[in-house]
């Protein structure tokens, strides 16, 4: 069964209530096609999102979780709460997180672990600095974060890899799409090595960064991307709903 691309869409800390009225204009714009779309709004919102969502084709996210179910972590959300919200997926490890809070790989796996102890799928996240990039470290870095990010259990079914370059990340800068393919192909490479053959083919391997209407059929057309992470782009259906689409088509 081959599998389907996903347009996930992280919201960040961004978004009031009003922000949800979005959801209609992307339900509208969005045509009809084998491909899964996913909105991660701030925690706030993720249960009206759910309700609001509920029959559409759009499903909803959280953006971080806990590697707790519960206890005393003020501040915190759980992976359950997530899902107890409505949420079918969760982003972590996302950049902004490990720079921010200093997440480090071992607390990525964590969260993994939790997001599957919930029934998410968990959308792990990994890229190298603008000064690895330079130094051509890459490759090392995408490897050094895959080995210590994915627990064991790893299938299509309850992660997705979104491979965002730090420095793309709402900068306008986007990696050339041989630069894109390499990394995306030694990403289902290492899938392969460690889960095996059909377990890399069958998970998800998402690009994110500064993504586009203008840019998204381009990059969806590189061998081994299987959709999109997309933050600023996600925010206005006039944006997300277009980069949605240009998936309908790979
Ligand atoms: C992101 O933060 O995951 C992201 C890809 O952001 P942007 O699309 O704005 O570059």
């Amino acid at each position: 069964m081959s599998k389907r691309k996903l347009a996930a869409g992280n919201w960040k800390m961004n978004g009031l209530a009003a922000a949800l009225s979005e959801i209609d204009a992307l339900s509208q714009s969005l045509q009809n096609a084998d491909r899964e779309v996913v909105l991660c709004p701030p925690a706030t919102l993720v249960q009206a999102m759910a309700a609001k969502t509920a029959g559409s084709p759009i499903e909803v996210g959280g953006q971080d979780c806990h590697a707790a179910a519960s206890g005393a972590h003020t501040g915190d959300i759980s992976a359950e709460m997530l899902a107890d919200a409505g949420a079918r997926y969760v982003i972590v490890g996302h950049s902004e997180r490990r720079a921010d809070h200093g997440e480090t790989d071992d607390e990525v796996r964590a969260k993994t672990e939790a997001a599957w102890r919930a029934g998410l799928v968990a959308i792990v996240c990994i890229g190298e600095t603008e000064a690895q990039y330079r130094a051509k470290e890459t490759l090392q870095v995408i490897d050094t974060q895959l080995a210590g990010s994915l627990p064991d259990s790893v299938t299509g079914a309850n992660t997705v890899i979104a491979y965002e370059p730090v420095w793309a990340i709402g900068t306008g800068l986007v990696p050339e799409m041989d630069e894109i393919g390499e990394v995306h192909g030694a990403i289902r490479q290492r899938l392969s090595d460690r889960f095996g053959a059909d377990t890399a083919a069958a998970v998800r391997i998402l690009y994110g960064g500064s993504v586009k209407p203008g840019n998204a059929t381009e990059i969806f057309a590189v061998p081994d991307v299987d959709g999109a992470l997309v933050g600023g782009a996600s925010l206005k259906a006039s944006d997300f709903g277009p980069i949605a689409n240009a998936l309908a088509g790979h």
